[in-house]
């Protein structure tokens, strides 16, 4: 298993003093492109045969689906890597401002745009709920000392030891960080749809807002400091131009190049054996992959992987999602970027895709809409959109998707036709589905985990999986199952802490 990597393939050690990334998710890419700026020859290496991950984007008879990430919140961190490498980004891509920021429906009818700029935001409230007003301004102060504490001063720095939690603890404790962000945005806001309407973020980045740490309650302070955009041309072009920032600095990006094993030895990592067989040799490995399969899978002849990836199949990953990529006839001209479509229930249905596992016959929505911002995604006259729910992981609850997945697919359809989308069945050109089975076959996710493991407050920070592995050196890690988490601004905040770890390392290597 751990033969020497060198000797068998013959390479000289200068291919082996050199950095592999697996896995090219933005987590991935963001971290290559840190560390090829910086000097190190860096390769990643792709399973898939295009770059993203979650962020993957295909074409279908004529329409531009992007298959994830959709909603960019933190457009300076994005910048930062060009930066990083001597570029501009404006001279990559563009990025668009999103309002309303989401549109927000209830299943009796109700409504609200959720905007960015503060008035519109609190005259939208006083028409809501004219008594929460003022309990808004507290949350959005609050929200915005957790934003200096949690994202500021933590979200880029690895957590390696427990005094590093011990020194940031006080101050989380003074702002709460123990509760849930439902319970602190109840705290201020009394109206239910409006306590819905400043906890669902978390979902994004695959928490519960009801057991998800308060720490979270910053994506509003994220959100109003930075607005909400959307990549020129979708999120596929976000990822194309960091993989063109990365080449344009020497850097290799091999796609269809799944890693099989990363071979260690008495002294660490060695590099990494390929499915095909072929051996990258390499010192330093960090993976973009799923956090159970690269301790479970890729390290399975290692002891103190073994062990870490027990403790990690033990520990709470965050649900699946169930997605719908349609394209359809007309513009749907009505539709905001993004809706969410909340459905009768909000902390019961959480409790049942959570705690229960159970696929509940309601469910709440998310519609992204990409053709009201750019119609470059669509054949003319046409529109593009995908529609998800969040679901139980595979872990929980025995769903067989191949039949629950076609009856589910008829009632969301229903549902948006329903409720925002008159006419849809009959308009629709072009279909295809993407089940929790899915995100385990193609993207090798545990249970097939839509984010990785919960943002809870037990597995944040210096509880979550460290950026430089304890026990193997050479071996480090990027991406949602790393501090500070999923989504885009914490995946690319991971590759910051890693970077600073790796680089670190080189210099003293
Ligand atoms: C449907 C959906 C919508 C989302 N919406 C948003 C959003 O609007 N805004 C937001 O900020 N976040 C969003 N997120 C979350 C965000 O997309 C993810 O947290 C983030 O993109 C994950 O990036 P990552 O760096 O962890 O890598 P991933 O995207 O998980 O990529 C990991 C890569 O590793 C590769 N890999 C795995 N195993 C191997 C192997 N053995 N060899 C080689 N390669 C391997 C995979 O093929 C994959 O390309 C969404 C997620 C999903 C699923």
């Amino acid at each position: 298993m751990n033969a020497n990597i060198e000797n068998r393939t013959g390479n000289s050690s200068q291919e082996a003093a050199r950095a592999v990334v697996i896995g090219s998710g933005f987590g991935g890419l963001a971290l290559a492109i840190r560390l090829q700026a910086a000097g190190v020859p860096t390769v990643v290496l792709e399973a898939r045969d295009k770059p993203g991950g979650r962020a993957y984007v295909f074409e279908q008879e004529g329409f531009t689906f992007d298959a994830g990430p959709t909603v960019l919140t933190a457009p300076a961190v994005i910048d930062e890597l060009f930066t990083a490498g001597g570029k501009s980004r404006a001279d990559y891509i563009e990025f668009q401002e999103i309002s309303p920021f989401y549109r927000l429906l209830w299943h009796d009818g109700t409504r609200f745009d959720y905007v960015g700029e503060e008035r519109e935001l609190e005259a939208a409230i006083a028409a809501f709920s004219p008594d929460d007003v003022e309990g808004y301004r507290r949350f959005r102060d609050y929200s915005r000392a957790v934003f200096v504490e949690g994202y500021e001063k933590l979200a880029h720095v690895p957590f390696l030891d427990i005094w590093s939690m011990v020194r940031a603890a006080p101050n989380l404790a003074k702002l709460q960080s123990f509760r849930s962000v439902y319970s602190m945005v109840a705290r201020f806001i009394k109206d239910e749809k409006l306590r819905q309407a400043f906890s669902y973020h978390t979902l994004l980045v695959g928490g519960n807002p009801f057991a998800t740490s308060a720490i979270y309650a910053l994506i509003h302070a994220l959100e109003l400091k930075w607005g909400v955009h959307f990549p020129k041309g979708g999120t596929g072009k976000l990822v194309g131009a960091l993989a063109r920032l990365f080449k344009d600095l020497g850097g290799e990006l091999r796609l269809n190049a799944a890693v099989d094993e990363i071979v260690t030895g008495p002294s660490g990592v060695m590099g990494v054996r390929l499915k095909d067989g072929e051996q990258v040799p390499a010192r330093y490995v960090a993976s973009n992959a799923d956090v159970v399969h690269t301790y479970k899978d890729l390290l399975r002849g290692n002891a103190p992987a073994r062990v870490a990836a027990r403790r990690l199949q033990r520990s709470d990953h965050s649900m699946s999602l169930f997605l719908i990529y349609f394209g359809v006839r007309g513009d749907y001209k009505n539709l905001a970027h993004h809706t969410i479509l909340f459905g009768p229930r909000y902390r019961e249905l959480l409790k049942d895709i959570f705690d229960r596992g159970v696929l509940a016959d309601d469910f709440s929505l998310y519609l992204h809409s990409p053709s009201s911002t750019d119609a470059s995604l669509a054949p003319e006259g046409h529109s593009t959109h995908y529609v998800l729910a969040p679901v139980p992981h595979l872990g929980h609850g025995n769903v067989d998707w191949e039949v629950a997945g076609p009856l589910l697919r008829d009632r969301m359809l229903a549902s948006l036709e329903e409720r925002c989308m008159p006419n849809l069945r009959s308009n629709i050109v072009t279909t295809r589905l993407f089940a929790p089975p899915d995100f385990e076959r193609y993207l090798n996710a545990w249970h097939g985990s839509a984010f990785s493991l919960q943002p809870t407050l037990t597995q944040s920070a210096w509880f979550r999986v460290h950026n430089r592995d304890r026990k193997i050196p050479g071996l480090y890690f990027v991406g949602a199952g790393t501090h500070p988490g999923a989504g885009i601004p914490g995946v690319v905040n991971s590759a910051k802490a890693t970077a600073g770890l790796m680089l670190d390392d080189w210099s003293e290597r």
